[in-house]
């Protein structure tokens, strides 16, 4: 992908700050971070999303994710950590190469990757099962 900043930034061809790189991925500091050593998991080929990219590149970018997820407890003795992974603009996705956030989170960091719960019926929660399984169509 020529325009592709991720692209760049995982190839080398921008520079990062990169805590980690193989053949297959950099990681590197997310540049506007939601908490101190907020990292990006970037394959190194371009896949926009969760439906494009590869389940053996997927599997893959969890073990990188992992290792560095144990570094960062290590070395920032964070108190606990996220990982986040977006896909599409409706779900907060701004940049179309598909990356795995890891977000040390700290006791009192004032940042908040939660959802408002909802309360549907057994009815309602029983039909978008059926929905998503296929059951009753
Ligand atoms: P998302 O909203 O899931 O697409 O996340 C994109 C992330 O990339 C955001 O957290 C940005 O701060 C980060 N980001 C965008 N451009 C750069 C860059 N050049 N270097 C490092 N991080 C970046
Ligand atoms: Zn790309």
């Amino acid at each position: 992908m020529d325009n592709c900043i991720f692209c760049k930034i995982a190839s080398g061809e921008i520079p990062s700050n990169t805590l980690y790189e193989d053949e297959g991925f950099r990681v590197i500091l997310d540049n506007g971070p939601a908490t101190k050593g907020h990292a990006l998991v970037l394959p190194k080929e371009h896949y926009a999303n969760l439906f494009e990219i590869p389940e053996d590149v997927l599997a893959k970018a969890a073990v990188v994710a992992k290792r560095v997820a144990g570094t960062m407890k290590d070395k920032l003795s964070c108190d606990g950590l996220n990982l986040v992974q977006n896909n599409g603009e409706t779900a907060g996705q701004t940049v179309m190469h598909f990356h795995l956030h890891i977000i040390p989170r700290y006791r009192d960091d004032g940042q908040s990757i939660l959802w408002k719960p909802t309360s549907p019926t057994s009815e309602e929660l029983a039909a978008i099962r059926d929905t998503i399984t296929g059951e009753g169509c």
